[in-house]
C-alpha cells in the first residue's frame, strides 16, 4: 500500500478564455499529500478552486500542469488504475432523468467495467436508503434522494477513495446526519474520504485534517485540532476615556492602536472572559466602549495570508 491516498504536486489549472469570460487561473501550483484512512477536509470560500481540484482528481477536468497520483497511480501514466481507485460525488447533480436508481447504478458499474456478478446494486441502494425507490424514475426523486443516488454512483466500483464535493449544500439536517453516518461508516471500513465544504462547523465535526485553499493557492494544511487551536482566539477591543497603556501578560496579548484603542487578545479555552475583565479593572483603565471580536474562517484566512 502507498503511504498516501493522493499525492498532488505543482498542480495548476487555467481555464481558457471564452466569449463570456476571460482566462481564469483556478489553481496556482498546489502541493498536497493526503494520507490514506483519513477524513480530509478541503475548505475555502466560493471560487477558491475546490471543485476544480476535485474534478481534476475525478478526471472530469484536465489539468494544465503538475502531477496527480491516486492510490500510487500517476494519473497520466496509469489513467485506468488511478480512475478505478477513486469515486467522486460531484457538486452538480448529473443524473439522467430517464434512469431509475437501479438503472443508474447499473450503468455506472458498466462504465467502470464491474462484472455483473460483482455488482453491489442492492447493497448500495440499502446504504443510501433508496431500496424503496429502486425502480422509480430519477425525475420523480426529491433533491435529497438525488444527492444520495449520486453518492451511490460514486461507490459502484468499490473505490479506496471517496470524494464528496459540497455534499451537504442545501441538504436538510436529517439528511445531513444520515449522510455523515454513512461517510463515517465507510471510513471505519477503511475508505479514505475527501470532502469539500464551506461550513467550518461541519469540517470541524468530520475531518481529521484540513487544507484551506483560497484564490487557487493552498494557505494551510493541518490537523483539525491544531487549526481550531489557531481559531481559539478572542479579542476585547477597549476604547478608554483617556489614552492609556496596558502591559501584556502571559495569557493576554495587548496591543495599542494608533487611534487609542486597546486590544486584548487571549485564548478563551485557557483564559476566561472574567479573568480578562479582572485584569482590566486592576489596570485602572476608564472604559468608554467595549467590543468583542471573535474570529471566523475569514479571520483565519487573513491571519494566515498577512
Ligand atoms: P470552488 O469549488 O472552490 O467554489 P471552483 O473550482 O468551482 O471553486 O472555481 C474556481 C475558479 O475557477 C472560479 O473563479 C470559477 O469561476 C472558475 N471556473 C470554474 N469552472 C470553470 C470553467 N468551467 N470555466 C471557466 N472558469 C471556471
Ligand atoms: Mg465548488
Amino acid at each position: 500500500m502507498t503511504e498516501y491516498a493522493i499525492e498532488i504536486s505543482g498542480l495548476r489549472k487555467t481555464y481558457a478564455a471564452s466569449k463570456q469570460q476571460e482566462a481564469k487561473e483556478a489553481l496556482k501550483g498546489i502541493d498536497l499529500n493526503i494520507p490514506h484512512g483519513s477524513i480530509f477536509g478541503l475548505l475555502g470560500p466560493n471560487g477558491a478552486g475546490k471543485s476544480t481540484l476535485i474534478n481534476i482528481l475525478a478526471g472530469l477536468v484536465i489539468k494544465t500542469s503538475g502531477t496527480v497520483k491516486i492510490w500510487g497511480f500517476d494519473q497520466d501514466e496509469n489513467p485506468r488504475q488511478s480512475r478505478a481507485s477513486i469515486g467522486v460525488m460531484p457538486q452538480e447533480p448529473n443524473l439522467d432523468p430517464f434512469f431509475t436508481p437501479c438503472g443508474s447504478l447499473d450503468v455506472q458499474a458498466g462504465l467502470y467495467g464491474v462484472p455483473r456478478s460483482q455488482r453491489r446494486t442492492d447493497e448500495i441502494l440499502e446504504l443510501i436508503g433508496l431500496t424503496d425507490k429502486a425502480n422509480a424514475y430519477a425525475r420523480s426523486l426529491s433533491g435529497g434522494m438525488r444527492r444520495r443516488l449520486l453518492l451511490g454512483k460514486a461507490l459502484v466500483h468499490s473505490p479506496q477513495i471517496l470524494v464528496l464535493d459540497e455534499p451537504t449544500a442545501g441538504v436538510d439536517i436529517t439528511l445531513r446526519n444520515q449522510l455523515w453516518d454513512n461517510v463515517r461508516r465507510l471510513n471505519n471500513e477503511g475508505m479514505t474520504i475527501i470532502l469539500t465544504t464551506h461550513y467550518l462547523e461541519e469540517a470541524e465535526a468530520m475531518c481529521d485534517e484540513i487544507a484551506i485553499i483560497n484564490h487557487g493557492s493552498l494557505i494551510i494544511r493541518d490537523t483539525t485540532a491544531n487549526l481550531l487551536g489557531k481559531l481559539d482566539q478572542k479579542t476585547l477591543v477597549i476604547t478608554p476615556t483617556v489614552r492609556s497603556q496596558i502591559a501584556s501578560t502571559a495569557e493576554i496579548d495587548v496591543t495599542h492602536t494608533d487611534d487609542g484603542k486597546i486590544k486584548l487578545s487571549y485564548h478563551p479555552a485557557q483564559t476566561s472572559d472574567n479573568a480578562v475583565l479582572d485584569y482590566l479593572r486592576t489596570s485602572s483603565v476608564n472604559i468608554k466602549d467595549i467590543q468583542t471580536d471573535v474570529p471566523d474562517l475569514e479571520d483565519v484566512f487573513l491571519s494566515l495570508t498577512e
